[in-house]
């Protein structure tokens, strides 16, 4: 399965090449909170890679004095930056999105040695945060509101958005860039500043993103605590934050357990939540579909980034009468995956984030087992020389039925169900029939079935697609889910509102006060 090669680079020649270019120590523990300066009171964090289980780094995670000194140094930052004019915000992120571009390959090969993900994935992830600078700057010039009929003669009623205040950004690992990049890069020019937990799986990452912002605001004369960083673990950093009346929005990337807490929390303090959670996402593939297309989309959303994308496509709900030819065509295509060091060029499957998911992906399975489930291809631990303690497996295919409770639930590796339909109403029904809702595709070349899965009797999800697969989303659209996804919608379109306060505002430009619905009040 492994190819065959030159070696890979090691973890830690990669590391010494790039640690100095990121401004992080190889030796010496990373401060790992920053309000301006950087500091960090709290416990030592070490950071192994997931590549071969090596110590990539040491950082001095952010004790709760760190963070009150974060929040108010981004309260404070706040006040210059919202009366700072909209296109001059633009314009510190068009240079946040220049200097990402000449570190692009370091950055990348950092989000590689931290995540695991395959080099041309750690890459894609840091051009999503120079596509998100990009669309940021254009949007620095177009926050806009309406101007509405007024029903009273000399008034006239527009719409106007204001900068909201200090945005916390929560972070999941499987995208440790490019989730701070689309709400950080948005809220700026919106007038916001930020605090960021990052997760705990992905420190290094952080603090090297921090570090170019920093770097950015002094070379532009604005005070770099509008991005404030604070590392440490949900319990202890996440919910002080969450819980801070001093953050009027928290948007949180991660599981639909911490998204449940996140979301009553922020509630409790009628603070708002933009919430961005798992997703179990599926693709029908009917009879009329280009199978050769169909395959390539499944691989690529089921097996890329090792089953660790919320987009992940985990649920095939295929046409009985192709199923055998797409399953066969899958299993040979699953059996030659090369899987191995993602630092390795032709690679395709890297490693599991830690050993949990390992556990996870493999009491799955068991549990698919049980349920009377059908291993077709993979499922076990995979290893090989070089690959140290890195947490390597096999992607897998498992024949079963849509309403067994594994299938239901999302496990954050690569397991993908199969299962068949005989009519279309079945396979839109199997679909939705999950607790959540973040990506959908079909692939048909049916009109009539590609319009009925977009249309309101369609896909229940936030993405749907036709003859493309569930992952890999532009940065153009309003990215997010329905149900146990979140609702909250992050990125392009008009997802920039929820970082800003809507006003509604009524001017009387004439002599007279007449009240609105006609109403007599006195005189
Ligand atoms: P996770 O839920 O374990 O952690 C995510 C973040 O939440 C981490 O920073 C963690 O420290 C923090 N956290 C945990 N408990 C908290 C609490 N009580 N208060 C505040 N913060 C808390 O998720 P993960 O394993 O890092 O990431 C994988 C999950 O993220 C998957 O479910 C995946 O589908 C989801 N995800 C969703 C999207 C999306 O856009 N919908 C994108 C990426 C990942």
């Amino acid at each position: 399965m492994a190819s065959k090669s030159p070696a890979a680079p090691t973890v830690a020649s990669v590391a010494k090449s790039i640690f100095p270019k990121l401004g992080l120590s190889l030796k010496a523990a990373n401060p790992g909170a920053f309000w301006g300066e950087w500091g960090g009171a709290g416990e030592i964090l070490e950071k192994r890679s997931p590549i071969d289980g090596s110590l990539l780094g040491r950082v001095k995670q952010a004790a709760p004095g760190d963070y009150d000194r974060a929040v108010a140094a981004a309260q404070k930052a706040f006040l210059v930056w919202r009366d700072l004019p909209a296109p001059k915000r633009g314009e510190v992120i068009r240079c946040y999105g220049n200097a990402l571009r000449d570190l692009k390959t370091e950055l990348g090969q950092l989000v590689s040695l931290e995540a695991g993900k395959i080099l041309a994935e750690g890459e894609g992830e840091v051009q999503e945060m120079i596509d998100i600078c990009d669309y940021a700057v254009g949007l620095s010039r177009q926050l806009f509101g309406l101007t509405i009929a007024s029903e009273r003669p000399g008034h006239h009623m527009r719409e106007t958005w204001h900068p909201l205040g200090v945005v916390g950004i929560i972070s999941a690992f499987n995208f440790p860039v490019a989730v701070w990049a689309w709400n950080s890069a948005l809220a700026a020019v919106c007038g916001d500043s930020t605090i960021w937990k990052p997760s705990e799986k992905t420190p290094l990452t952080a603090i090297a993103c921090i570090k170019i912002a920093e770097k950015v605001c002094r070379e532009c004369g604005v005070d770099p605590a509008i991005f404030a960083l604070v590392i440490g673990d949900g319990p202890a950093i996440g919910e002080l934050m969450t819980s801070d009346r001093r953050v009027p929005l928290i948007s949180a990337t991660g599981s639909t357990r911490m998204g449940k807490r996140v979301g009553e929390v922020v509630a409790k303090r009628f603070g708002r939540s933009l919430l961005e959670l798992g997703g179990n996402n599926a693709i029908i593939v009917a009879p009329s579909a280009d199978l050769k297309l169909a395959k390539r989309a499944i691989l690529f959303g089921a097996v890329g980034t090792a089953g660790q994308r919320c987009t992940t496509t985990r649920r095939i709900i295929v046409h009985e009468s192709i199923k055998d030819e797409l399953v066969e065509s899958l299993v040979t295509a699953y059996r030659q995956l090369p899987i191995g060091s993602p630092l390795k060029s032709g690679t395709l499957v890297g490693p599991l984030i830690d050993a949990m998911s390992l556990q996870g992906m493999m009491s799955a399975i068991a549990e698919a087992k049980k349920s009377g489930g059908k291993v077709l291809v993979g499922g076990e631990r995979f290893t090989a020389k070089g690959l140290g303690e890195g947490y390597y497996v096999a992607p897998c295919i498992i024949e079963a039925k849509n309403d067994w409770p594994v299938v239901q639930h999302e496990t954050f590796a690569p397991i993908l169900y199969v299962m068949t339909y005989r009519d279309f109403a079945e396979a839109l029904e199997m679909q939705n029939d999950v607790p959540q809702g973040l990506s959908s595709a079909i692939f048909t070349t049916d009109l009539r079935e590609a319009e009925q899965f977009l249309s309101s009797r369609g896909s229940d999800c936030g993405i749907a697609n036709v003859n493309i697969g569930t992952s890999g989303a532009e940065i153009g659209g309003a990215f997010g889910g329905e149900k146990e996804t979140g609702g909250g919608r992050e990125s392009g379109s008009d997802s920039w509102r929820a970082y800003m306060r809507r006003q509604t505002v009524t001017v009387n430009y004439s002599n007279a006060l007449p009240l609105a619905q006609g109403i007599k009040f006195g005189d």
